[in-house]
């Protein structure tokens, strides 16, 4: 009996909860990088998320408090491919020991031009690409915590997978000649690329510039030559300039994408898995006939 006893105590001690101190403290830049953090850490990591919802990473400025966070992180994990300009200057200025992980590594990045799209989050295949190197950040650097990594990331790899082959099964019912739409910035390359919607963007991968009159009528000759049936407002971009080419060209506002950025809790895509279903559900409903 009391042996027993002695080896439900030691069971305890293994998978009880972990006390706030024994948490490894970790920085990711932008939401959805949270959400995959927070996929694959559960309650062995305590996540800050740098870039909050509904916000615009690019164009981000890094506050004080920021710099405390980072400071104070052992991780900080990161988008790369150009997405946070911002970032290798709050690390330097913060000080700190946190090593960069950079998620994308491993995916071959589209390139507009000469610059790399840094939006491969867009396409599910990829997300697993980025959830893949968490999983190993975290293992490396908490060792003792590893396997409960490599489980909780397999459970929510699993759950992507369904996502995948649930994002296909919509694109297929739109018809493959309204499968076209406009959006403010080019933040869908790679779901294009991986399911075969045609975006069409007056902003370029990035939203720091603004577009130009020849940028617009060249977008609303675009509309009518190729008949786009639907146009769309983002969660991170004014939505003056979709409106003026919707009531130009008089198609209609599709609804909502989210790009680059989750909603806040009670929003109707505070995770990953949520903002991706509640696009595909804004491209069937405004494409199909
Ligand atoms: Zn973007």
């Amino acid at each position: 009996m009391v042996r027993f006893w002695l080896v439900a105590l030691v069971m305890l001690a293994a998978t009880g909860p972990v006390r706030a101190g024994d948490r490894l403290n970790v920085v990711a830049s932008f939401s959805i990088l949270g959400d995959f953090v927070r996929h694959v850490g559960g309650d062995r990591v305590d996540v800050t998320t740098l870039v909050g919802p509904s916000s615009d990473a690019h164009v981000y400025v890094p506050t004080p408090s920021d710099a405390k966070k980072v400071a104070d992180a052992k991780l900080i994990f990161v988008n790369g491919l150009g997405f946070e300009g911002w970032l290798s200057r709050l690390v330097k200025s913060a000080g700190g020991k946190a090593s960069v992980v950079i998620t994308t590594t491993g995916i071959a990045p589209l390139k507009l031009g000469s610059e790399a799209d840094p939006h491969a989050w867009q396409s599910v295949v990829n997300a697993k690409i980025y959830v893949a190197n968490i999983r190993d950040a975290l293992a490396a650097a908490a060792p003792a915590d590893a396997e409960a990594f490599k489980s909780r990331a397999n459970a929510y790899l699993a759950d992507l997978d369904a996502l995948e082959r649930e994002v296909r099964e919509a694109i297929a019912k739109i018809p493959e000649s309204r499968r076209k739409v406009i959006s403010t910035h080019n933040a869908f390359g790679y779901f294009a690329a991986a399911y075969g919607v045609e975006f069409i963007a007056p902003l370029g991968v990035s939203t720091e510039s603004e577009a130009s009159a020849r940028d617009i009528a060249k977008i609303i000759t675009q509309i009518r030559a190729a008949k786009i049936p639907a146009v769309f407002l983002e969660n991170i971009s004014d939505p003056r300039l979709i409106g003026r080419i919707a009531a130009e060209t008089g198609v209609k506002v599709g609804g909502t994408l989210y790009s680059d950025s989750l909603t806040a809790e009670k929003g109707d895509s505070p995770t990953y898995i949520a903002m991706v279903r509640h696009n595909i559900k804004a491209l069937t409903s405004a494409l199909s006939p």
